[in-house]
């Protein structure tokens, strides 16, 4: 497969957001209330099965009467946070006004984690001379966590759903990716968890590589294997190989 530029998802793709508890108890800190380790176990679970953590489990139905708002969430911030939030409250939770703290937790840089190989991937491409875009269904500016994680400048553009006004999977929003990159979307391969939004991409030529949408600590490799096979496009070209299997293989 030739390529000359790669775009990957966020959420489920290069980052994976920390666990329900993790985050109901940052938030409870947050808020100055404590709690006992099996009430917040318990309303973790509630939170999980009522869907209200962005970029958590994706197993969970959406009630009728969210669904219009649920479906244009990523296209505006005020949306995305009206969302979530409205998800939250489902959970039933015993403490006013956490829904919007859990809302704001969830944009903080450490709330994510990064997959074992995040930095590794990012490494490889640029050793290549590959440029990277990020291209995300988001409602808020994920560009801090970025910098948290020290990998900012392995990124050369961002398109954000709720900047753009467009998402996945709809072909513009790939378009607008590849031509911020620069390159021909049939040299273009597209990385994501969602094989709906993120495998949109082959609508308009680009290649794309599933990763899965597992715990950081479920996945050492995905991403590296993601881009292992490529034939790089570059005076590197030959070097590829080597450079993934060589230089990451601790
Ligand atoms: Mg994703």
């Amino acid at each position: 497969m030739r390529v000359k530029a790669v775009i990957f998802d966020f959420s489920g793709t290069l980052f994976r957001c920390e666990d329900t508890r993790s985050w109901l108890r940052g938030a409870l800190a947050e808020a100055g209330i404590d709690a006992p380790d099996a009430e917040i176990t318990g309303y973790a679970e509630r939170l999980r099965v009522s869907g209200g953590q962005p970029g958590g489990h994706a197993d969970f139905a959406v009630p009728e009467h969210l669904t219009s708002l649920w479906r244009r969430r990523d296209l505006t911030a005020a949306d995305h946070r009206a969302a979530y939030t409205a998800l939250i409250r489902l959970a039933g939770l015993p403490w006013p006004g956490l829904d919007e703290i859990l809302y704001d937790r969830h944009r903080l840089p450490q709330a994510w984690r990064r997959y074992p190989d995040t930095l590794a991937v990012l490494e490889v491409l640029a050793e290549h001379g590959i440029p990277v875009a990020v291209l995300s269904n988001i409602g808020w500016d994920l560009r801090p966590v970025f910098e948290y994680h020290g990998m900012a400048h392995l990124v050369a553009s961002y398109v954000l759903s709720f900047e753009v006004g467009m998402q996945k999977p709809d072909p513009r929003i790939f378009r607008l990716a590849c031509d911020l990159l620069g390159e021909d979307p049939r040299d273009v391969l597209m990385v994501g968890d969602n094989l709906v939004a993120d495998g949109g991409a082959t609508e308009i030529g680009c290649s794309f590589r599933a990763v899965g949408h597992l715990a950081v600590s479920e996945r050492p490799r995905a991403l590296l294997d993601a881009v292992r096979h490529l034939r790089w496009e570059n005076s590197l070209a030959s070097a590829a190989a080597a450079g993934l299997d060589g230089a990451h293989a601790a």
